[in-house]
């Protein structure tokens, strides 16, 4: 502050009563500074953990001395999803569609044992093993379910992700970089994620060749039975 000081006084003619008042800080720190204590969570609930959530946004922990308590309910207004809950197979299109419609920039936080992994219902034939094999996740937080302390951990960690942001690199504001987008996955009889069609189209390639060359195609459900 000395070297402030002393430039202030020396090159820039600053009237004595505000001379006390005045700071000097870079771009990046009061532009993060303020995005930090401004993010607006997207009121959505998935499971029991969204309990949990809603619990710390009311008085006894107190979002608002985060200035994150304006949870918001179109996805246009919000720049933070906390993913809290079971991710279903039949849900996750919807949140995928979700995502794609916030606006840059946007953070996800996946909260509990089920949306960092599908927790203990992950060999369920209907849930999804994370969230994050649709959507990137910034911030895991663990527990089933996470307590208020626990997210609010989370969301602190969030908060010093933000710091190290600049708004030079910062890809939402350079040109011919659009946001990610992410294709909305399929549900069919299971969960078609169009980011691997090549793949998928691939594997039923071969099969397809394998049946009409008369190759015998493993077949897996004895084993499935066995177990
Ligand atoms: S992690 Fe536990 S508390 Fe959270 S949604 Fe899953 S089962 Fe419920």
């Amino acid at each position: 502050m000395t070297a402030a000081n002393d430039a202030l006084t020396s090159e820039i003619p600053v009237p004595e009563g505000v001379k006390d008042n005045i700071f000097i800080t870079s771009l990046d720190k009061i532009y993060n500074w303020s995005r930090r204590n401004s993010l607006w969570p997207m009121g959505f609930g998935l499971a029991c953990c969204a309990i949990e959530m809603i619990c710390t946004a009311a008085s006894r922990y107190d979002l608002a001395r985060f200035g994150m308590e304006v949870f918001r309910a179109s996805p246009r207004q919000a720049d933070l999803m906390i993913v809290s809950g079971t991710v279903t197979k039949k849900m996750i299109p919807i949140i995928v569609r979700l995502y794609n419609q916030m606006p840059e920039p946007r953070y996800v936080l996946s909260m509990g044992a089920c949306a960092n992994g599908g927790g203990p219902f992950k060999e369920g034939y209907n849930v999804l093993d994370g969230v994050d094999k649709l959507v990137p996740v910034d911030v895991y937080v663990p527990g089933c379910p996470p307590t208020p302390q626990a997210l609010i951990n989370g969301l602190i960690t969030l908060q010093e992700k933000i710091d190290q942001q600049s708004i030079v690199t910062a890809p939402w504001y350079r040109k011919n970089t659009p946001g990610e987008f992410v294709p909305v996955p399929v549900l069919g009889p299971d969960l078609v994620d169009l980011r691997q069609i090549d793949l998928i189209r691939d594997a039923v390639g071969e099969q397809s060749t394998e049946i009409a060359q008369g190759t015998e195609v493993e077949d897996l459900t004895p084993e499935v039975q066995d177990a």
